[in-house]
């Protein structure tokens, strides 16, 4: 029986490849591949950089999420695709042989060619680059403690996305809250500021909702900067590109996302970073070859791409599913339709935006359902706990229970 079943490879064990696996499992042989043995939630992962939630809360095992299914899984990178044959060589040298191979590899910080930001900004899209973001704040802010000065500590979020404005909301949060329980004088040199180059945070969603985003910010104490683009990320300093500049110690760079340096090795056709596909997403010329998520560069039908967000990674990995399933069968392939389900993003305690289906939702509504949905989508019972634990004892005590720095011996 199970020598009939086509022989899957995937590539990427995140929202997408996850999903697609999962899927798939029942009529096909399923091998995951991911360089992580655990899947990370990213969409909480600015709490685990500003001490909200601790890091293994956003952390899932994978070989949990497959337990009881007839899944493989390899942890490990691929180094090559071998169309001929059929196969992608991984870092362990093993050869995986493939019927169908989907890629999704998911996304990379994008510097944007602009000087200075892989020196000396910091990124945030694995659990890695939070632990780092948040053991540079509170180590500069330990340093603030003893100059027992004025001296000013400038922290600067690039970008007004949903990530960007949940981080900076974030960090004006644990400022005024717990470091200012801790030490109120170097809590108060810390300046906190949000640059976007373009003209309203939140592009993505109506613009009331931007400008009660940036209301909200602002009256958390956070510097917005809109109609601001960088032109250089240097030590200690931001430069403008209208010539003015601004203090950071620390840069954090939510300010845009390629595909993974990855997949330029492959040796498959790529389009602005992602992988040229078609609306069936097959990869252009790979018939055998499906992209999904944040890799995908397939279009709809008004030629635009799809956003970057877990929606569509979670879509297009059921339907992917599906397409496979129509070949084994010998039915024709469907086009991709993308159904958006909205937008949101929190900006601190009570205080959020949503956008669904032109209902627009903020203050304390929007973050009851912007908290629940999360909850809803993390995988696993621990984890959810844990977050449940967490998040109910920074609302109850208004403290973080997790400011530890943790990369020293
Ligand atoms: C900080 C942050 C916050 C976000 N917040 C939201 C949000 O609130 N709502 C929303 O809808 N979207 C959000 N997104 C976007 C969303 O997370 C992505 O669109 C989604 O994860 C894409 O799914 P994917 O399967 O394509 O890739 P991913 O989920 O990123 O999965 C990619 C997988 O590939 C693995 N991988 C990468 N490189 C290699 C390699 N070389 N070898 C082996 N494995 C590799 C990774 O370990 C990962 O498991 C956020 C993204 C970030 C970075």
């Amino acid at each position: 029986m199970n020598k009939n079943k086509p022989r899957v490879l995937i590539l990427g064990a995140g929202f997408g490849g996850l999903t697609a696996a999962i899927a798939l499992a029942k009529i096909a042989k399923v091998t995951l591949v991911d360089r992580h043995n655990f899947q990370t939630f990213l969409p909480l992962l600015y709490q685990v950089s500003t001490a909200g939630l601790a890091a293994d809360h956003v952390a899932y095992p994978i070989r949990g999420a497959l337990r009881g299914l007839p899944i493989e899984f390899r942890m490990g990178s691929p180094i090559s695709i071998n169309h001929r044959d059929k196969s992608v060589k991984l870092d362990s040298s093993e050869e995986i042989d493939f019927d169908h191979l989907i890629i999704a590899l998911g996304s990379a910080t994008a510097d944007f060619g602009i000087p200075g930001v892989t020196e000396h900004a910091l990124g945030m899209k694995t659990i890695h680059e939070a632990l780092t973001i948040r053991a540079e704040v509170m180590r500069r802010f330990e340093d603030l403690c003893r100059f027992n000065d004025d001296t000013k500590l400038g922290i600067v979020v690039v970008g007004g996305g949903p990530t960007g404005v949940e981080m900076a909301g974030a960090l004006a949060e644990l400022i005024r809250g717990p470091l200012k329980g801790d030490h109120s004088h170097a809590a108060a040199n810390i300046n906190i500021s949000l640059v976007e180059a373009g003209e309203r945070l939140l592009p993505a969603l109506h613009p009331s909702l931007s400008t009660r985003t940036l209301r909200d910010l602002e009256k958390m104490g956070v510097q917005v900067l809109i109609n601001t683009a960088v032109a250089e990320v240097a030590p200690r300093i931001i430069k403008f590109k209208d010539g003015a500049q601004i203090g950071a110690e620390i840069t954090i760079w939510a300010a845009g996302v390629r595909g993974v340096p990855i997949l330029e090795q492959l040796n498959i056709p790529l389009n602005r970073g992602r992988i040229d596909s078609d609306q069936t997403l097959q990869v252009k010329n790979y018939p055998y070859i499906w992209a999904i998520g944040d890799n995908s560069g397939s279009v709809d039908e008004n030629g635009n791409p799809y956003p970057m967000v877990a929606p569509v990674a979670l879509q297009q990995a059921k339907f992917v599913a599906h397409q496979i399933s129509q070949l084994i069968q010998g039915k024709d392939l469907k086009k991709f339709k993308y159904r958006d389900k909205g937008a949101m993003a929190t900006i601190g305690r009570h205080k959020a935006v949503v956008e669904v289906k032109g209902l627009r939702i903020s203050g304390f509504i929007a973050w009851g359902i912007w908290l629940f949905l999360h909850l809803f989508y993390l995988l696993g019972g621990r984890n959810k706990i844990g977050t449940i634990a967490d998040w109910s004892w920074n609302y109850l005590t208004f403290d973080r229970g997790n400011r530890h720095i943790m990369d020293t011996l």
